[in-house]
């Protein structure tokens, strides 16, 4: 992830490492999960079993890989603290819009205004979970939409929050659009 003095854009953005892309990141070969809890990363071991709040609610799986949850406890504003010892994850990525820029197809006006405007869609999200009972900023946006949609699933809803979970499903179908098309396009997607 580029969250890093190097790039302008990523240090307006930060939506890689804030929870609204990734729900975690996994650690790969060469990373040192020690050193990363050294540094305030709250690595979770292989074969953990995930808690209910820091990762699916009803898995009964063991993790495979280390990983770490998002929105990552390393990043300051849209800067990440440990640049210099992020994990390889983190050194790769790259998402689509900044690839763009780099190759010149979008300008840096232009893909400012697509950051703007999907961190206003990803903050109407958070704004409709806070209205229906979630204030959790702890947990990624994709994570909090599962418990709210098993939530309202397990009873009867009154109106008022069958409409505003309505509001909410609206909101978060039209970010993962715009989060498909703009900066991290499933596989399969191109
Ligand atoms: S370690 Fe740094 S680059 Fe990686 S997710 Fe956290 S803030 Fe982003």
């Amino acid at each position: 992830m580029a969250c890093g003095a190097s790039n302008d854009l990523c240090l307006e953005c930060g939506l890689c490492c804030n929870g609204v892309i990734f729900a975690d990141v996994r650690l790969e070969s060469g990373d040192d999960a020690g050193l990363l809890r050294s540094l305030g990363l709250p690595v979770i071991s292989a074969n953990a079993s995930l808690r209910p709040g820091v990762g699916e609610p009803n898995r009964k799986s063991k993790i495979s890989r280390p990983r770490f949850q998002q929105p990552c406890a390393a990043l300051d504003g849209c800067r990440c603290r440990i640049y210099a010892d992020r994990p390889k994850y983190c050194r790769e990525f790259e998402c689509l819009l900044l690839k763009k820029v780099q190759a010149g197809l979008v300008e840096t006006a232009a893909a400012r205004r697509v950051i703007r405007a999907t961190l206003r869609r990803a903050e109407e999200v958070k704004r409709l979970l806070r209205k229906l009972g979630d204030a959790d900023e702890q947990s990624a946006l994709s994570l909090r939409f599962r418990r709210m949609k098993q939530r309202m699933e397990s009873g009867i809803p009154d109106a008022e929050n069958a409409e505003m979970f309505s509001r909410l499903t609206l909101a978060v179908h039209g970010l993962n659009l715009r989060l498909g098309e703009a900066f991290y396009p499933r596989p399969g997607k191109g």
